[in-house]
């Protein structure tokens, strides 16, 4: 039995600039056979058991031949299974593609093609270089930058100087020299607008622009390396009018984003929706309680006049529990429903109640007060929350009636963080980090040594709110901000400002 195989476009880097086809090839392999400029995080997206494999090429330093990867294609399609070979940008341009498709047929191995959005175009467009234009020149040209030799007889200069068309190099940086000057002898204008695009379409691109005459020593000065495309031709004056992925607020900072792995999604899709190149580096972890005490009190909710929930994982976790325990929301009666944050108020919104308050500020201290006013000493009150809560409010509402805790989760460290805090303090990239709690600032630094501590403190440090500023004071922090009002918006416009 044959399995089959599926070249696909991953597209230029930039995450959503994939197409519907290459995802579905992407989560139905089971190999996926992948190299350097396709976006490591679609792999992310693979099935669990999907063998995955690096064939490299990074340009001098192959990882595999192509006869390899040819090989490992046909080996793996052979023992029947399904192959997607995911690489940079477009399979057809300079990918290889028609021969590892040719290498296929020969061996009766069935194959289909998934066109991606090539670097060539779509790398151009977010430097905002449109490849045509029809006031600046009639066609385009991609042409391969690796010269085979000093001669190099493949590529008509003579033609391509002459036709006024926009000229994109790929694989070129190193010839970058060589290319500028055979263009000029040729005849092309010195003065020709030229531009070098390095990571194109990625939260880390870099442009140098500049004329045939002075791009080489503007790429020097701007420290572009590979991978980069060269583009040549008069449309790159648009630049100047039609760049939008480089305007975005937050383009080019690097921000470190601290948070439990499973609520830090949204804060980190709003950040790279802005421009920002996120770093997450989940500090804590959530791990959910269980256990009879949990249970009894879910089963009693109706004892309770007043719930509180401390948290989005609290929401989650008691309603969780509560429909295995085979109830839903009516479990919770007449009892007035108090949520500590918007995000909170939120999350319980999406099971179908709502917070009865909603107190100006979102600490614990200003639900205390809000209470006070309402409790009297008839009411018993539930706080379902996680254990490294503050207990503000259980003291107060203690003074006026009877109130317990329901301990859903416990906040641990991630001790897997550790490796890659480390390199990224090291690589000296981080601009920025943000701290949504008073305990991923506790356990980031609890994370470090002390060389590393002092690192972060030298970093612009962004807070969500007084509780945790005052924390990360306490740790010797700098809050370089804080966000006004207390919520991920907050924070956001704090990092926009
Ligand atoms: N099939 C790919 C090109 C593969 S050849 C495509 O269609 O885009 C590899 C060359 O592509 C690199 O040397 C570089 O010149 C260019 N390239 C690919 N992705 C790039 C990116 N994100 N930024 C800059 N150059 C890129």
């Amino acid at each position: 039995m044959s399995g089959k195989v599926y070249l696909v476009g991953a597209g230029p880097g930039d995450y959503k600039l994939l197409t519907l086809k290459a995802l579905d090839c992407i989560k139905e392999a089971e190999v996926i056979v992948y190299d350097r400029l396709a976006n490591p995080q679609y792999l992310e997206l693979a099935r669990p058991d999907a063998e995955l494999i690096y064939v490299g090429k990074a340009s001098s330093n192959h990882t595999m031949t192509q006869d390899e990867i040819n090989e490992v294609l046909a080996v793996k399609a052979k023992e029947g299974k399904v192959v997607t070979r995911l690489k940079g940008g477009d399979p057809y341009v300079f990918g290889r593609g028609g021969e590892e498709g040719e290498y296929l047929l020969e061996r009766n191995i069935a194959f289909e093609v998934v066109p991606g959005i090539t670097s060539a175009i779509g790398g151009l467009c977010y430097a905002g270089i449109p490849i045509t234009h029809r006031d600046y020149t009639p066609s385009f040209h991609v042409v391969t930058g690796h010269l085979k030799d000093e001669t190099n007889d493949t590529i008509n200069w003579n033609a391509l100087a002459a036709m006024n068309g926009t000229i994109v190099f790929l694989m070129g940086l190193s010839n970058l020299h060589k290319i500028c000057t055979n263009l000029m002898t040729e005849g092309m204008n010195p003065n020709t607008p030229a531009a070098v695009i390095n990571w194109a379409t990625r939260p880390n691109q870099k442009v140098a622009t500049g004329t045939l005459v002075t791009l080489e020593e503007e790429v020097k000065k701007a420290g572009l390396t590979s991978p980069s495309l060269i583009v040549v031709g008069e449309v790159v004056r648009l630049r100047e009018k039609l760049s939008f992925f480089e305007n975005r607020p937050l383009f080019g900072q690097n921000i470190m984003v601290t948070r439990s792995r499973t609520q830090s999604s949204d804060l980190k899709a709003k950040l790279i929706e802005l421009g920002a190149n996120v770093f997450e580096v989940p500090t804590i972890e959530i791990q959910p309680r269980q256990g009879e005490e949990i249970d009894a009190k879910l089963q009693t909710l109706k004892d309770y006049s007043y719930i509180v929930f401390g948290s989005q994982n609290a929401v989650s976790l008691f309603f969780e529990r509560l429909y295995a325990l085979g109830k839903d929301a009516r479990s919770l009666g007449e009892a007035k429903v108090v949520a500590v944050g918007s995000a909170t108020a939120k999350c319980l919104a999406t099971y179908g109640i709502r917070s009865d308050f909603m107190p100006e500020r979102f600490t614990q201290e200003s639900i205390a007060e809000l209470l006070e006013d309402k409790l009297t000493k008839e009411d018993k009150v539930l706080i379902a929350q996680g254990n490294l809560a503050r207990d503000v409010l259980y003291t107060k509402i203690n003074e006026i009636c009877e109130v317990e805790t329901l301990l859903l989760y416990d906040t641990v460290l991630n001790e897997s963080s550790k490796v890659r805090l480390k390199q990224l303090l090291n690589s000296e990239r981080v601009d920025r980090i943000t701290f949504t709690s008073s305990s991923t600032a506790k356990n980031l630094m609890a994370l470090l040594d002390e060389e590393d501590k002092e690192k972060v403190k030298a970093i612009k440090c962004i807070s969500i709110g007084e509780i945790t500023s005052k924390a990360m004071r306490d740790l010797g922090l700098t809050v370089y901000k804080e966000a006004n009002p207390f919520t991920i918006e907050g924070l956001i416009n704090c990092l926009c400002e």
